[in-house]
């Protein structure tokens, strides 16, 4: 049988918590849906999650809350949280990080943007994905082989291009500094330049042609992406997440 990830869903409004469930639900998922605070601990307490959709605004505790107190429990601390944010308000986003959530979606949301980042924290958690192949959309690297491929056709990469491109397929759809990919990539190459990275970056995209190459993204004033929803790339909300990812 095939598996089906659980997702939490802890929201108030009901027509959106509808909304989630439905379009979860005809995605593979299983749903449960909390309506406040109370309900949310109670179905953790019996059954854990491989994902939560958090509200912000809960009557009660808020949202914010939960995730601090989530993150804080042992039994708690490794699920995946998406909080839901009312507006997209970067200093919301910032606080919603610093609990402890690991990616927000704005309302309005699109369902698309939804069920696509549900997908990107599962796959971010799923620890396998750390050694042999990744396959993200029609991109597929395989770190046993040294081999990366797009719709099945080869392609030949140079060695930091390749361990650029695993760590970004490992680390998908979230953004990453020119200092990080530095520090994570080439390690502690105190003389190599930030520029450097984007001449990395540069032949990736090059090597990886012209579909495949539009996969990462550049965000602006912030670095680096590598996504799967290529047609989401200029979703508000999208390049938001730009300077959150320092985990
Ligand atoms: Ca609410």
């Amino acid at each position: 049988m095939r598996h089906e990830p659980r997702v939490l869903v802890v929201e108030d409004e009901p027509a959106i918590a509808e909304l989630l469930a439905i379009n979860l639900r005809h995605n593979g998922f299983r749903v449960t849906w909390a309506m406040d605070s109370e309900a949310a601990q109670r179905e953790l307490d019996a059954v854990l999650p491989e994902v939560i959709l958090l509200d912000w605004m809960l009557p009660g505790e808020s949202g914010l809350m939960l995730a601090k107190r989530w993150r804080a429990q042992a039994r708690t601390k490794a699920i995946p949280i998406i909080m839901l944010t009312a507006r997209g308000d970067e200093v919301d986003r910032v606080a919603g990080l610093d609990a402890g959530a690991d990616d927000y979606i704005s309302k309005p949301f699109s369902v698309k943007e939804m069920l696509a980042r549900v997908r990107a924290v599962l796959r971010r958690r799923t620890p396998e994905q750390a050694e042999g192949s990744i396959t993200i959309g029609a991109l597929l690297l395989d770190a046993a082989t040294y081999r990366v491929s797009y719709n099945e056709q080869m392609l030949k990469l140079g060695p930091t291009e390749f361990k650029l491109l695993h760590y970004l397929m490992t680390h998908a759809e979230r953004v990453h500094t020119r200092s990080k990919l530095l520090d994570r990539v080439w390690g502690d190459h105190v003389f190599i330049e930030e520029r450097t990275v984007d001449v990395h970056v540069k032949r990736l995209r090059e090597s990886l042609g012209p579909q495949a190459g539009l996969m990462i993204e550049t965000v602006r004033g912030a670095g680096y992406r590598l996504t799967a929803q290529v047609d989401l790339r200029s979703a508000a909300s999208g390049t938001a997440l730009a300077e959150l990812d320092e985990s």
